[in-house]
């Protein structure tokens, strides 16, 4: 295939000092370590670099088993085999903010668009929670948002579904976790399938299946990685 043709669909969000954080979680700092001004003294050529404070769940990224479950996997023992995969992308925004997306949503989305969920398939859904928010408020990610149910989570998982993602920071509504509640992510812990979180750019992709890449840094006993995730539309 000729380089040309490809196109190459960026879904991450950028990652800078100030960021939006899920509330509770470590906040992102990039700043100047070495300086150009600091190294010309010292050598014929200067260099620069930066010092880079991010949790690991910080922006766009796939959460590993250890994080819900004491006895998972960490993010760097995963397959990598699991970050280049076939993906659907479903459009939810028309489920209301803070409500549960149904298995009654995903297959009626399916009939309409002849759209098919296969074995081993990454499944991103998009909420619009991203584009809704972006820079609006730095404490968006509290705004209410769509997720997926248990009885949800179960279905995909019962089609032999991988991961699943979403351009919003869980895989729960806020309904449910206002109350308290994790239901999918106790789906998915027990099934074993990954999370890909705060995604963007999903409209792009809605009703398309297509090659998703998205490599987790290999962080030695980390919970989840920041990622560079992208769909490659041929
Ligand atoms: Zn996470």
């Amino acid at each position: 295939m000729g380089v040309s043709r490809l196109k190459i669909i960026d879904l991450s969000q950028p990652i800078f000092t100030g960021m939006t954080v899920w509330p509770g979680h470590l906040k992102t700092y990039i700043f100047p370590y070495t300086t150009h001004e600091e190294t010309k003294r010292r050598y014929k050529l200067s260099f620069e670099t930066r010092g880079i404070i991010l949790c690991d769940h910080g922006t766009t990224h796939v959460d590993a088993p250890l994080h819900l479950d004491p006895n998972g996997k960490s993010v760097d023992q995963l397959p990598l085999e699991l970050f280049y995969r076939e993906a659907v992308c479903i459009d939810a925004r028309h489920v209301p903010p803070g409500e549960a997306i149904t298995v009654k949503d995903i297959e009626e989305y399916c009939r309409k668009t002849g759209l098919e969920i296969r074995e081993g398939d990454i499944v991103l859904f998009c909420i619009g929670h991203y584009d809704r928010h972006t820079n609006a408020k730095l404490e968006y990610v509290l705004e209410p948002f769509q997720g997926i149910n248990a009885e949800t989570a179960r279905w995909l998982a019962e089609k032999g579904v991988v991961g699943v993602g979403f351009d919003g920071p869980a895989a729960d509504c806020s309904k449910n976790i206002a109350r308290g509640e994790f239901p999918a992510d106790e789906v998915l812990k027990e099934k074993k399938i990954l999370c890909f979180e705060n995604l963007c750019n999903l409209d792009k992709l809605v009703g398309k299946r297509f090659r998703f890449i998205a490599f987790p840094l290999k962080l030695v006993g980390a919970t989840a990685s920041p990622i560079r995730p992208v769909a490659i539309l041929e």
